[in-house]
């Protein structure tokens, strides 16, 4: 398990994708928070979300995730299946435009 940018829990889409960005690295508030509040056993809540609300950089950890299509876990306190309907809605939205 890497430690790269102090996000172990998070390795295996650091390593597959993008660094995340300077910003979200730096402010980001789950630093340190265990892995299963946004990487919960199936039938688990992410409590992660919560974290997520009073995150600074939620925004921008949202949209580095949207950009990537992250597969796995709580990103800008979106599951993965509410970026995949955030991801449909946007593309909609374009095709309306
Ligand atoms: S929005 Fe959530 S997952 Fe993203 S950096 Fe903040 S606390 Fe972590």
């Amino acid at each position: 398990m890497s430690m790269e940018n102090g996000r172990p829990w998070r390795a295996t889409s650091y390593e597959m994708a993008k660094p995340l960005p300077k910003k979200v690295r730096e402010g980001r508030i789950c630093k340190y928070s265990p892995l299963e509040w946004f990487f919960p056993e199936k039938g688990l809540k992410p409590i992660g979300k919560e974290l997520c609300q009073i995150c600074p950089v939620v925004v921008d950890c949202l949209e580095f995730a949207l950009d990537n299509e992250e597969l796995f876990g709580v990103w800008g306190g979106y599951t993965k299946n509410e970026r995949r309907k955030e991801r449909q809605n946007r593309r909609n939205r374009t095709i309306a435009n």
